[in-house]
C-alpha cells in the first residue's frame, strides 16, 4: 500500500482532506455525506457527542448555542472559550473535533488510516495562529508534520511551482467563505517563498448570501406585505439555504427561480446572474482594490510580472472573479478545482515530506514524481513583523515630557524574512534620566499589513533590563531579535554603559504539552460523526 500521507484544507466555512494515490495523483476522500468539502461547523448535540460537517451546518439557525463556526477566526487567540452542555471547548479543541470527523470519514472511504498529515494555514496566519493549528491536529490525534501556507498548496496543485531554471512569481486569489486573501510567492528552482499577502478576514461568501437573502425577503414582503418571516428562525434559514443554492447555481447558469414558502405563504422570485453581480459588485470591488494592494506591494519587492494567477477558494467560481480580474489587472486567471486545490496541494506537499524518508519505497511503487518533489524546499518565513514598544523620536515630546510622549512599535524582523532570521542589533536609548531599568516589551503585527500603531499590534510576551547605572536621559541599549525556523524568538536586550544585558525567550504559541495531552483525552472521550 502506498505510503498514505494526508493534506487537510481546515477551511473557516468548509475542509477538505485528501491524499495520494499511487499514481502519485492528489484524490479528495469524500465526506460521509458523500461530498468533497465538509462544512467546518461542529453541532454539539449531547454531552460528548459532536455532529461535525453538513448535518451540523442546517442546525446553525435552530439551535445556535450549541453550533460552533467560523472557528478559524479564533485561532491562536489566547484565553478564548466556547461552553456546550457546561463544558469548555477551545479553538483547538472545536478544531480538533472538525479534523477528527475529516480523518474519520477519509478513513471509512479509503480504507487507509489516517495519521500522518499536512494541515493548512493562510498565508497571514502569525506564529501563535500556526501553532495553535499543529495543536488541534495533535489534540485529534494526528502527526503533523507540517503546516503549510494555502496559497503554496494551492500552487502546488497547479504544478505552478515546478522547477525550472528561471525565477517565476504567482499570484493566488483566494476567495473562500468567510475571508479573502491574495498572496504573491516566488519560486526559484527548488525554492518557494512568500512575498507578501494581504486580504481581509471578513469578507467572504457569506456576505455575498447575505446580500441574496436580503434581496430574497423584499421580494417576499412585496408579495406578501403583511407577513415578516424575519422573525421565524426555520423560515431564516430556509432563506440562507436558498441562498446559498442559487449563488452556486448562477455561476454555471444565467437565472434561476428561487421558491420560497413561509408557513402557508409562497412566492417564487425569478434572479438572474446580473442581477446578483449587480446586487454585489461592491463586495467584489473590495476584493480588487486588496488585489491591487498586493501587487502593489509586490511591484516594491521587485515583481515585474506574474507568471502565473491562480484562483482558490470556492467563490472564484463565480464567472465575474476572473472577469473583473482581467478587466481591472489583466491578467489571466486559471480555474481548476478552486475548492480542492488546498488539500490536494497539501497531500502533495505531505508526501515531499515523506519522500524525504521513504524514498526507496515510492520508487518501488513507481513514484517518479517522489525524487524531483523530495528536493523542493518552502522557506518558512516571518509571517509578521515583530518589534518592540518604544517612545516615537520625531515626537519632540520624547524628550521634554516621554510620558506623554506618542507610542509606538518599532518592527525589528519585518514580515517574510526567511527563518532563521537574526536581526543583529538594533540602537535604543533610555527616555528618563537616571532610569534604572528598562522594560523591553515585544509586539508581533495584528493585521495584514505592519503599522507601528500599537493599536494595530498585539503585545507577545515582556522581559526587564535592570542595572543600568544612573545616568541622564539617552543610555544606549542595542536590542536583537533571533527567530528560529519553528518560530521560537530569543530577544536580546544589552544597555552600552554598564554593560548589562537580558536575554529572554517567547514561545509564541498557546497551549503548552500538558495542555495538549489533557485536551487530547477529552476530545478522545468524544463520539464524532458526520
Ligand atoms: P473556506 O476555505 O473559506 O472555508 P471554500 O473555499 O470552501 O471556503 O469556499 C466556500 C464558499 O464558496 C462558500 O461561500 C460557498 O457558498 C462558495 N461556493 C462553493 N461553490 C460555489 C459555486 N459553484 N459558485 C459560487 N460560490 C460557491
Ligand atoms: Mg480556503
Amino acid at each position: 500500500m502506498a505510503p498514505a500521507t494526508f493534506g487537510i484544507d481546515l477551511g473557516t466555512t468548509h475542509s477538505c482532506i485528501a491524499y495520494v494515490d499511487e499514481a502519485a495523483r492528489p484524490v479528495i476522500a469524500k465526506s460521509a455525506v458523500g461530498e468533497d468539502t465538509t462544512p467546518s461547523v461542529v453541532y454539539f448535540e449531547q454531552p460528548g457527542v459532536a455532529l461535525v460537517g453538513t448535518a451540523a451546518k442546517n442546525s446553525a439557525l435552530l439551535a445556535p448555542h450549541l453550533v460552533a463556526q467560523l472557528v478559524k477566526r479564533d485561532m491562536g487567540r489566547k484565553n478564548t472559550e466556547f461552553t456546550y452542555h457546561g463544558r469548555r471547548y477551545t479553538p483547538e479543541k472545536i478544531s480538533a473535533l472538525i479534523l477528527r470527523e475529516l480523518a474519520r470519514a477519509a478513513e471509512e472511504n479509503t480504507g487507509h488510516t489516517v495519521r500522518d498529515v499536512v494541515i493548512t494555514v493562510p498565508a497571514y496566519f502569525g506564529i501563535a495562529e500556526r501553532d495553535a493549528t499543529r495543536k488541534a491536529g495533535e489534540i485529534a490525534g494526528l502527526n503533523v508534520l507540517d503546516v503549510l501556507d494555502e496559497p503554496v498548496a494551492a500552487a502546488l496543485h497547479h504544478h505552478a511551482l515546478d522547477s525550472s531554471p528561471q525565477t517565476r512569481h504567482v499570484l493566488v486569489y483566494d476567495l473562500g467563505g468567510g475571508t479573502f486573501d491574495t498572496t504573491v510567492i516566488r519560486v526559484s528552482g527548488d525554492d518557494i517563498q512568500v512575498v507578501c499577502t494581504d486580504g481581509d478576514g471578513e469578507l467572504g461568501g457569506a456576505n455575498w448570501d447575505e446580500r441574496i437573502v436580503d434581496h430574497l425577503l423584499a421580494a417576499f414582503r412585496e408579495a406578501h406585505p403583511n407577513l415578516d418571516p424575519s422573525a421565524d428562525e426555520q423560515a431564516m434559514q430556509a432563506f440562507a439555504e436558498r441562498a446559498e443554492e442559487v449563488k452556486k447555481a448562477l455561476s454555471a447558469t444565467m437565472s434561476r427561480n428561487v421558491a420560497l414558502r413561509v408557513g402557508g405563504a409562497a412566492v417564487t422570485v425569478p434572479f438572474t446572474r446580473q442581477q446578483f453581480e449587480d446586487l454585489t459588485a461592491d463586495l467584489l470591488d473590495r476584493t480588487l482594490a486588496i488585489t491591487g494592494r498586493a501587487i502593489e506591494t509586490a511591484r516594491r519587492k521587485g515583481v515585474e510580472h506574474f507568471d502565473e494567477v491562480l484562483l482558490a477558494g470556492g467563490m472564484t467560481r463565480m464567472p465575474a472573479v476572473a472577469a473583473r480580474l482581467k478587466q481591472r489587472f489583466g491578467l489571466d486567471a486559471r480555474l481548476s478545482e478552486p475548492d480542492l486545490a488546498v488539500a490536494k496541494g497539501a497531500a502533495l506537499f505531505a508526501l515531499i515530506r515523506q519522500a524525504k524518508n521513504v524514498r526507496g519505497d515510492a520508487r518501488q511503487l513507481g513514484i517518479t514524481a517522489v525524487d524531483a518533489m523530495a528536493k523542493k524546499r518552502v522557506a518558512t518565513v516571518v509571517p509578521r513583523a515583530f518589534g518592540v514598544k518604544a517612545l516615537d523620536p520625531r515626537d519632540p515630546l520624547a524628550l521634554t515630557d516621554p510620558l506623554r510622549a506618542r507610542q509606538m512599535v518599532a518592527h525589528l524582523l519585518q514580515a517574510n524574512t526567511e527563518l532563521p532570521a537574526d536581526t543583529g542589533p538594533y540602537p535604543f536609548q533610555t527616555a528618563i534620566d537616571n532610569q534604572r531599568m528598562a522594560e523591553i516589551e515585544v509586539w508581533e503585527q495584528a493585521g495584514p499589513t505592519a503599522s507601528e500603531e500599537l493599536a494595530d499590534n498585539t503585545k507577545v510576551g515582556h522581559g526587564m533590563l535592570t542595572g543600568i547605572p544612573a545616568r541622564p536621559a539617552g543610555c544606549r541599549i542595542e536590542i536583537t531579535f533571533y527567530m528560529s525556523e519553528t518560530g521560537a524568538l530569543t530577544v536580546h536586550a544589552k544597555e552600552l554603559e554598564g554593560g548589562n544585558d537580558v536575554r529572554f525567550d517567547l514561545a509564541i504559541g498557546g497551549m503548552d504539552h500538558k495542555a495538549v495531552a489533557k485536551a487530547r483525552t477529552d476530545i478522545a472521550g468524544h463520539q464524532v460523526s458526520g
